[in-house]
C-alpha cells in the first residue's frame, strides 16, 4: 500500500514530494521537539525548495485542523464506542491524545500541505 510514487508516501515518511529520495526534515523523528520545525532548505536530489515562498507553511495549520479532528474523531471511537468510557473520560482521552500526537500532527500537516503544491515526479533527482 505504501508505495514510493504516491503521495501517501511523502505525506506519511516525510519525504520531498517531487523526488521521494531523502527526508524533508533534519530530525526524522517528530519527538524531537526542538528539531520540530527544522527542515533541509533544498532537497539536495532534486533541488526542489521546500519553502516554496516566505511563510509558507503557515498554510499548514488550516491542514492541522482537519488532521487533529480525525486524530479526535479516532480517540473518540476507541475510548467512547470501543472501550465504552464515559464522556468525560473520553473527553480527557481525546485531549491527551491530541497533546500526545501534537507534533505528529504538526509534520503530517506540513507533508500534506506541501504534498499539494508539488507533484511527485519520477525523473527528479536521478539527472543531477
Ligand atoms: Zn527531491
Amino acid at each position: 500500500m505504501l508505495k514510493k510514487g504516491t503521495k501517501l508516501y511523502s505525506i506519511l515518511t516525510g519525504s520531498c514530494p517531487k523526488c521521494q529520495l531523502e527526508t524533508m526534515y533534519v530530525d526524522k523523528n517528530p519527538y524531537q521537539v526542538g528539531q520540530l520545525f527544522k527542515m533541509h532548505e533544498r532537497c539536495s536530489h532534486c533541488g526542489l525548495k521546500y519553502k516554496i515562498e516566505p511563510s509558507f507553511f503557515y498554510g499548514a495549520m488550516y491542514v492541522s485542523y482537519g488532521v487533529g479532528i480525525a486524530f479526535g474523531v479516532a480517540a473518540f471511537i476507541i475510548a467512547y464506542v470501543m472501550l465504552e468510557t464515559s464522556l468525560v473520560t473520553t473527553f480527557i482521552a481525546i485531549v491527551i491524545t491530541l497533546v500526545v500526537f501534537m507534533p505528529v500532527i504538526i509534520r503530517l500537516s506540513r507533508n500534506i500541505w506541501i504534498n499539494l503544491f508539488i507533484k511527485y515526479n519520477p525523473e527528479a533527482g536521478t539527472t543531477t
